[in-house]
C-alpha cells in the first residue's frame, strides 16, 4: 500500500444470481481509515457488496482493489480482510482466547501469538473472560470476541455485516460506541453493512444508501439527512413528510392539493414542473387556530390524530386532507383538535 491509495476501490461491479440482479454496475471508492457504511432495505445488495470485497462471491463482474492492490482474482485469504458476521460464528468448543487466536492461523506474527491475543482481548475489554467458553458470555461479549478475532491478523480492511442485529436495543447502542472507538484507535478502513439508517448515521464518516443493487447517494451522514439526493433517500433516511405538487407560475411556490407551499430557495424546478418536497417532522411548527387567523403565511390546517411522548420530545401525527403529516415538537398544547402546520422553505428540500 502506498500513501494516497484508497482503502477500497470498486469499479463497475455487477452480480446476478439465478436471474436476480444483486448489484448493477456499482463503483465506489472508500478512503483509507474511513468508517464507511452500506445502508438500505433488505435485498438491496449490501451483503453482496461486502462479500465482493472479501472475495466470497462468485459470478461477479467488475474489479476490487484494496490499498491500491488489485485483488479481483485473489482468494479471500490473500486479500487481508477481517470479517464479522451477525451470528458471531464463534467455535463453542474453544475458549475466548482460542477463538481470538484462530484469527492468527494464517499469520506469522513476529511478536508471538500469545502477546497479540492478550493485546486484542484488552482492546475489546475481555481480558477477564479469556478462559471462558463463548457460550457463557452475553451476545455483546460474543460479538466483541468475533471483532477481536477479525482484527487479530491486522487486516487492511474490516468488514462488518449487520454485527449488532442480534442484540437488544440498549446493548446495540453500547457496542456501536465501542466499535467506533476501536475503529478510531486502530484507524482501520471499515465497511459496515446495516439496514438500520439510524445506526448508519450514528457511526459513519460516509454512508452509501442503496436500493435495488444500485447506490442512490454517497455522502456524509449530515448531507444524506439534510440534502437527500432522491425521493427514496428522503423517505428511507430518518422520518420525512413528502408532498407531491406542481411549481406555481411565479416559480416560488408549490401547489399541493390546492394549497400553495413555499418552494425552497435555490431549488432547480421550473414553473409547471411536478416535484416532491420533503419536510422533516422537526422542521414543522404547530400553531393554534387563532394564530392562523392573524397570519397571511401559507399554513396547512390539520387535525391532531395521535401524540406520542418520546421523552425528549413529542411526535404528533396529524391528518391533513387525505394524508398523514408527522411533526416533532417539544411542547403540545392539546392532544386533539385543529392545528396549523408551518415550515420555513429553507428547511424543505426538493427530492
Ligand atoms: P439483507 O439486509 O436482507 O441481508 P442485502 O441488502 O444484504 O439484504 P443481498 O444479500 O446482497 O441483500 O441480496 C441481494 C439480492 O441478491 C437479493 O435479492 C438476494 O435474494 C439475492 N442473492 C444474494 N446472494 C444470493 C445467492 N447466493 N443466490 C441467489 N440469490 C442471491
Amino acid at each position: 500500500m502506498t500513501d494516497g491509495d484508497p482503502g477500497v476501490a470498486i469499479e463497475g461491479m455487477s452480480a446476478t444470481f439465478d436471474g436476480v440482479t444483486a448489484l448493477e454496475d456499482v463503483s465506489l471508492t472508500i478512503d483509507e481509515g474511513e468508517f464507511f457504511t452500506l445502508v438500505g432495505p433488505s435485498g438491496c445488495g449490501k451483503t453482496t457488496m461486502l462479500r465482493t470485497i472479501a472475495g466470497l462471491t462468485d459470478g461477479t463482474d467488475g474489479s476490487v482493489a484494496i490499498g491500491g492492490r488489485d485483488v479481483t482474482d485473489s482468494q479471500p485469504e490473500e486479500r487481508n480482510v477481517g470479517m464479522v458476521f451477525q451470528n458471531y460464528a464463534l467455535f463453542p468448543h474453544m475458549s475466548v482466547r482460542e477463538n481470538v487466536a484462530y484469527g492468527l492461523r494464517f499469520h506469522d506474527h513476529s511478536r508471538g501469538k500469545a502477546d497479540r491475543v492478550a493485546e486484542l482481548l484488552d482492546l475489546v475489554d475481555l481480558t477477564g473472560a479469556a478462559d471462558r467458553s463463548p457460550e457463557q458470555l452475553s451476545g455483546g461479549q460474543q460479538q466483541r470476541i468475533a471483532l477481536a478475532r477479525a482484527l487479530a491478523p491486522e487486516p487492511d480492511v474490516l468488514l462488518l455485516d449487520e454485527p449488532l442485529s442480534a442484540l437488544d436495543a440498549k446493548l446495540r447502542k453500547r457496542l456501536r460506541v465501542q466499535i467506533q472507538t476501536i475503529q478510531r484507535e486502530l484507524d482501520i478502513t471499515t465497511v459496515y453493512v446495516t439496514h438500520d439508517q439510524a445506526e448508519a448515521l450514528a457511526l459513519s464518516d460516509r454512508v452509501a444508501v442503496m436500493q435495488n443493487g444500485r447506490i442512490e447517494q454517497v455522502a456524509a451522514p449530515e448531507t444524506v439527512y439534510r440534502d437527500p439526493a432522491s425521493r427514496f433517500v428522503a423517505a428511507f433516511v430518518g422520518d420525512n413528510n413528502l408532498f407531491d405538487g406542481v411549481v406555481g407560475d411565479d416559480g416560488s411556490s408549490v401547489a399541493v392539493a390546492g394549497v400553495e407551499l413555499p418552494l425552497p430557495a435555490g431549488a432547480e424546478a421550473a414553473a409547471g414542473e411536478s416535484v416532491t418536497m420533503a419536510v422533516r417532522p422537526e422542521a414543522i411548527t404547530l400553531g393554534d387556530g387563532a394564530e392562523r387567523a392573524q397570519s397571511a403565511d401559507a399554513a396547512l390546517t390539520a387535525t391532531i390524530e395521535t401524540v406520542e411522548f418520546l421523552g425528549d420530545a413529542y411526535r404528533v401525527h396529524c391528518r391533513w386532507q387525505d394524508r398523514q403529516i408527522e411533526c416533532k415538537t417539544t411542547a403540545v398544547d392539546s392532544p386533539t383538535g385543529e392545528v396549523t402546520l408551518r415550515f420555513d422553505a429553507a428547511d424543505a428540500q426538493i427530492v
